[in-house]
């Protein structure tokens, strides 16, 4: 079958491949509509690898996928064929003991698109376990149903936070996640979400969303920012969307006593950060890999209209212009938040 295929580092080709065509009793087959790219994609296309996970072979790209189902398994109750749908790209054991307690985000075994070894979306059909399927309501398009995979970083994030109504949070960093974050807060219950960077195209794009308060930390200063909007007190919640090292010194300046900083961003190398800071305020740190149990609940936001997603979709390109896609993609051009690829059947 014909797939975006990244053979090595800086090398991507469109050519046919070897790819999974039987449709399991537990799977369905889905006729892919949209992709988009990730940060992740474009890493690996620009590096060759995340951390440990390597391209040592030839990979399929993309994780980000809508799509319609054309075929169904025989045990399959719960999708049928002409179902619109969009898919989570792990897939875990479902005997795992990780799965079992519900965070089948952590299980060992967990397969995942387009993170080595393991093939993604990025061609005309694929193959994927009818319990990480999920069907659109009909008026989410298939570019929105495709930002529910970057958007399920955002509602684990929120999840992770336990938000009470009304708490005001930090999210640093403006990037894709940052913005699905600061979303994800809002609709969580969050009365207005700060968000900082350094570039003030990415937070003007933030910025058209009612609640997300923009703070370019080359031009403000952010404590004084956090103390304006919090009368002294602090955020009850920090967002870390930005994984960069530098941020990590005064993230706990910003939290009120007994506040929370939540962690998103994965910074490369380990990072140094202020412990008496966080004792101090008895804060309480939380993580988050991917998600779990969220897919939902994203796509009931979106359905509701409580959150638009639409205005990051910044560009659509043609299944046959993916490479195209993918050298825009990593120019990193500060006005893209999220690039797409479109698939005809
Ligand atoms: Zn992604």
């Amino acid at each position: 079958m014909k797939a975006l295929v990244l053979e090595k580092q800086h090398v991507l080709s469109l050519r046919d491949i070897d790819l999974p065509s039987q449709t399991g009793p537990d799977d369905v087959k889905i006729a892919i509509h949209t992709v988009g790219i990730c940060g992740s994609d474009v890493h690996y296309y620009t590096h060759g690898a995340i951390g440990k996970f390597i391209v040592k072979a030839p990979m399929v790209l993309g994780h980000e996928a809508s799509g319609t189902i054309v075929e169904v398994g025989a045990k399959v109750k719960s999708l049928k064929v002409g179902d619109r749908v969009c898919m989570e790209p792990g897939v875990a054991n479902m005997n795992s003991r990780a799965t079992k307690l519900g965070l089948y985000n952590l299980d060992g075994d967990l397969t995942f698109w387009a993170t080595p070894p393991d093939h993604g979306c990025l061609t005309p059909h694929v193959i994927h376990p009818a319990a990480f399927t999920y069907k659109l309501p009909d008026h989410v398009s298939f570019a929105e149903g495709a930002m529910v995979e970057p958007f399920a970083v955002g509602m684990q994030a929120a999840t992770r936070a336990r938000i009470q109504p009304g708490d005001v949070a930090l999210v640093t960093g403006c990037g894709p996640i940052g913005i699905m974050v600061a979303l994800a807060a809002l609709a969580g219950g969050c009365a207005k979400v700060l968000i900082s960077d350094i570039s003030a195209p990415k937070l003007k794009i933030a910025a058209q969303y009612a609640g997300i308060i923009p703070v370019n930390i080359t031009q403000q200063n952010l404590k004084e920012e956090v103390e304006k909007h919090t009368s002294g007190w602090g955020v009850d919640l920090v967002f870390e969307c930005s994984g960069s090292p530098r941020v990590y010194p005064t993230l706990f300046d910003h939290i009120r006593p007994g506040g929370a900083v939540v962690i998103v961003g994965l910074p490369v190398e380990p990072v140094a950060f202020d412990v008496a800071g966080a004792v101090v305020k008895e804060a309480r740190i939380e993580t988050v890999f991917r998600y779990a149990n969220v897919y939902d609940r994203a796509i009931d936001l979106m359905g509701s209209g409580k959150v638009d997603l639409k205005p990051l979709i910044t560009a659509t390109f043609d299944f046959n212009d993916s490479i195209k896609a993918f050298e825009r993609a990593a120019e990193g051009r500060p006005t893209d938040v999220k690039l797409q690829i479109r698939l005809d059947h």
